[in-house]
């Protein structure tokens, strides 16, 4: 098999295998066929790339930022050299279009190595002057031992937004891709020591949720950052509380994309288009509920419409493609059953709707409109090519409506009004905002989630502080007096 690694983990700066763990089949969503086979990790590998990554730890912390700034700046650029490569790896593993995979997988991850590797150097504490000569220094230390966690839409994003600014404060990593797409976070590890990082590192073991479930509940662990899912995210949470472990939580949304009737049109479905079907609607910042202002909703719905039929539906290898399969058949029938719901509770069905009849999980970008505020598919995430559009008249009632919901963590408004723009983006409840576009991610800028979208922040400097804490040292200059 083509995409067959040597094993399932990598651990100590080799491929390792344990044959007695639960098998794993990667899918090429594109037609069904079976890529790869891998073990999930036995106690035996958990234990192994624990201890790995604790015994890696101090002589890692130990090197200078600048030279482990070097190291993830070297596999960056590793990373670009190889990018169609790894992004043919990526498609397979995804089923995403080769369009976007070239342009939005390791090359984001190689912006993070590059990012956070430029940082390294320039991590520091402070030094805070008390009267009468004391002062106090603080010194930036790494954590320790940190575990990340993967979803399956963006792994080697996701390996790496964890992977970089963990090792850049020096800590190492335990990295647990998602099971649906285990392979392109071991061509990550496998790049960081090729570009010199140590043995042990970062190593990466496959599994299902019990498995991460063993690295979050491990007493050498100290930090765990998960990708995925509102529920998981709270038992992972749960379980890091127990042993008062820092998180990082980015977990799911039902995000609102606001479009004011003296929008630009074409920028406003430009961005309900971004935000709804690249990546075949899997992207966690998606803004699936799409509040369209009374007077032009047919105008959109017509321009919509007609944008999607433009829409390339195919093979993801085919560089002309623009829309690929689902990530399996699993996710496409929850798509799928999101749909009949749309339907079934009275929602309008204007494009799309149905699956694609050819091999693989495909789905149709489809768009509801006449969609309300209580039907299932406003409230709850699809994770799929469903958009709803709602309508609104006044400002008042869209702030309120937008912000009804558990989730918090993208929100989007189009507006030519300068003032309003900024205004609705006060009031939005989210992490991460857009005015005038729709699920840009660069790395300088922080991303994440509020309510039950998220804790913390990954990307920009703030990742920074989640991946280290401050010792405080107060230094007396003076003599010490005691009250007897
Ligand atoms: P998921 O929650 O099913 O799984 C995520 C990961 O957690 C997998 O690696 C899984 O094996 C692991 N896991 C499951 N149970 C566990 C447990 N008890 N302890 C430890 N680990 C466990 O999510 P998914 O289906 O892989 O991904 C889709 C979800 O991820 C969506 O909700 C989506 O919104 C979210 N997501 C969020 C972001 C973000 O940055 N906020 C990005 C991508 C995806």
């Amino acid at each position: 098999m083509k995409f067959q690694p040597r094993a399932s983990h990598f651990i100590d700066g080799e491929y390792v295998e344990d044959t007695n763990g639960a098998a794993i089949e990667v899918i090429y969503p594109a037609t069904g066929e079976v890529i790869a086979r891998l073990h999930s990790a036995t106690p035996a590998i958990v234990e192994q790339a624990l201890n790995s990554a604790k015994n890696a730890q101090a002589a890692w912390a130990a090197l200078s930022g600048t030279e482990r700034g070097r190291i993830l700046r070297r596999a960056s650029d590793i990373m670009r050299e190889r990018n169609y490569d790894l992004s043919v790896l990526e498609t397979h593993d995804t089923g995403k279009p080769i369009q976007e995979t070239t342009v939005a997988d390791a090359t984001s991850g190689a912006d993070a190595l590059e990012y956070f590797g430029g940082l390294a150097a320039s991590l520091t504490g402070e030094h805070i002057p008390l009267g009468g000569g004391d002062f106090v220094y603080t010194i930036r230390e790494a954590l320790g031992v940190c575990v990340g966690i993967g979803a399956w839409n963006y792994p080697t994003q996701i390996a790496c937004w964890k992977g970089a600014p963990a090792l850049a404060c020096g800590n190492t990593m335990v990295f647990k891709p998602s099971e649906t797409t285990p392979l392109s976070a071991l061509k990550v590890a496998e790049i960081l020591v090729e570009a010199g990082a140590p043995k042990g590192v970062y190593n990466v073991i496959q599994g299902y949720g019990d498995v991460g479930a063993s690295l979050v509940s491990d007493p050498r662990v100290a930090k765990v950052s998960l990708t995925g899912s509102v529920p998981t995210g709270r038992k992972v949470y749960a379980a890091a509380a127990d042993g008062m472990k820092h998180v990082t939580m980015e977990l799911g949304g039902k995000s609102p994309m606001i479009v004011f009737d003296d929008a630009d049109i074409e920028n406003a479905v430009s961005g309900a288009i971004l935000g709804n079907f690249y990546s075949s609607g899997q992207v966690c910042s998606n803004g699936t509920r799409v509040f369209v202002q009374k007077g032009i909703k047919e105008a959109f719905l017509k321009r919509l419409s007609e944008r999607l039929a433009h829409a390339k539906i195919g093979d993801p290898m085919d560089e002309d493609v623009s829309f690929g399969p689902m990530v399996s058949e699993n996710q496409m029938n929850i798509a799928l059953g999101y749909i009949e719901k749309g339907k079934a509770e009275g929602a309008r069905l204007v494009y799309g709707g149905e699956r694609i009849e050819r091999d693989g999980y495909f789905v149709q970008p489809t768009v509801f409109a006449d969609v309300t505020d209580n039907m299932t598919i406003a409230r709850e995430e699809i994770f799929g090519p469903v958009m709803s559009v709602l309508v609104f008249e006044t400002e008042e009632e869209v702030m309120a409506r937008a912000n009804d919901t558990e989730f918090g963590l993208a929100a989007g408004v189009f507006t030519n009004d300068l003032t309003r723009a900024h205004r609705i983006v006060a009031g939005f409840e989210a992490g991460t905002c857009y005015i005038n576009t729709y699920n840009l991610a660069p790395v300088e800028a922080p991303f994440g989630g509020s309510k039950m979208s998220g804790v913390g922040r990954e990307n920009s400097k703030l990742a920074i502080n989640h991946f280290s804490e401050m010792k405080t040292v107060y230094v007396s200059m003076n003599d010490v007096e005691a009250p007897y």
